[in-house]
């Protein structure tokens, strides 16, 4: 429940309520907020609809995607729809359900920090960067960052910013919910530069597989400059996932079960590039 809504029609005035006002939150799309289980007693909010961070915007290599787009209208813009590898972006967006995609914005997807995401496993193998607001000025910090050193609660994200890539490249992402209605349990993104059939600057991300989304830089060592047809790679992958820390653990599958799955949709991703599929 919230007990006071404020609409401000600038980032500053936004900044300085949070920083003057206990227990306030930016509103997004709700769909995060709403849906807390936990009890957080009655919350502020501050509505993001009047800052005007509703456009998409392609200039000098890069797309700005402002944080109060909704996921829906990312899959109906074409700039994303024309870019690959960001139309990978465009079809997690068809993943959750009508209502959720009409709400949910850029900013939620990347303040609730969900390891359980479709979208943050993407962004790192992207290397996306994030446009924010603090108190202090105006940042540009790589996403990771973001999610290694959480800067000041009163920082607003104003915009996901994108490289565009037109060099050739390997990108495929996989996924495994209960339900098509529901978080991923494990969610996989791989990005390469295919030099004939090795594999250059692997990069490896995976969601849900310990408390936050991360890239597996161990792993991406092992790889790198490997053959992706090479049978032995899967040795390699269910070898080094053995050895990491144990994963989750709790009703939607144990951290052996997540394990698997991991080593399976790797082993998978990598025999459709085998296949030739998604290699550009
Ligand atoms: C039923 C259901 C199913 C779902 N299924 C999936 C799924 O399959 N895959 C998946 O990836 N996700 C899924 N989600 C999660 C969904 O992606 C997030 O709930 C959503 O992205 C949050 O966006 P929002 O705009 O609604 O955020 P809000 O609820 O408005 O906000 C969430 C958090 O972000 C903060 N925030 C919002 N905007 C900003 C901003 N601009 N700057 C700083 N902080 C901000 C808020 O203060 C709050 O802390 C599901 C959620 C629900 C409820």
């Amino acid at each position: 429940m919230s007990s006071e809504f404020f609409i401000p029609d600038t980032i500053q005035k936004a900044i300085k309520i949070k920083e003057e006002t206990k227990k306030t939150f930016f509103l997004g799309g709700g769909t995060t907020l709403n849906s807390w289980t936990k009890n957080t007693g009655s919350k502020n909010l501050i509505c993001l609809k009047k800052l005007g961070l509703k456009n998409i915007e392609r200039k000098n290599g890069y797309i700005y995607i402002d944080s109060m787009v909704t996921m829906t209208e990312m899959t109906k813009n074409p700039i994303l729809a024309d870019n690959l590898p960001l139309s990978e972006i465009v079809k997690s967006c068809h993943i959750v359900s009508k209502n959720i995609r009409n709400m949910a914005t850029v900013g939620g997807i990347i303040a609730s920090r969900y390891t359980r995401s479709d979208f943050i496993p993407l962004f790192l193998v992207l290397d996306a960067e994030i446009l924010y607001e603090a108190p202090d000025g105006e940042h540009l910090d790589p996403i990771e960052e973001y999610y290694e050193n959480p800067p000041s609660k009163t920082m607003l994200i104003k915009q996901l910013v994108l490289k565009e890539d037109h060099e050739p490249f390997f990108f495929k992402t996989k996924r495994y919910a209960r339900s098509s209605n529901d978080l991923p349990i494990i969610k996989v993104a791989v990005f390469f530069r295919p030099e004939g059939v090795a594999m250059k600057n692997i990069r490896i991300a995976v969601g849900g597989l310990y408390d936050k989304s991360m890239r597996l830089y161990e792993l991406e060592k092992l790889l790198e400059g490997k053959d992706y047809t090479d049978t032995d790679l899967r040795k390699i992958i269910s070898e080094k996932l053995n050895e990491m820390p144990p994963a989750r653990n709790d009703f939607r599958g144990s951290g052996d079960f997540r394990k698997s799955l991991v080593s399976a949709f790797l082993e998978d991703i990598l025999t459709s590039a085998v296949k030739g599929d998604s290699v550009e």
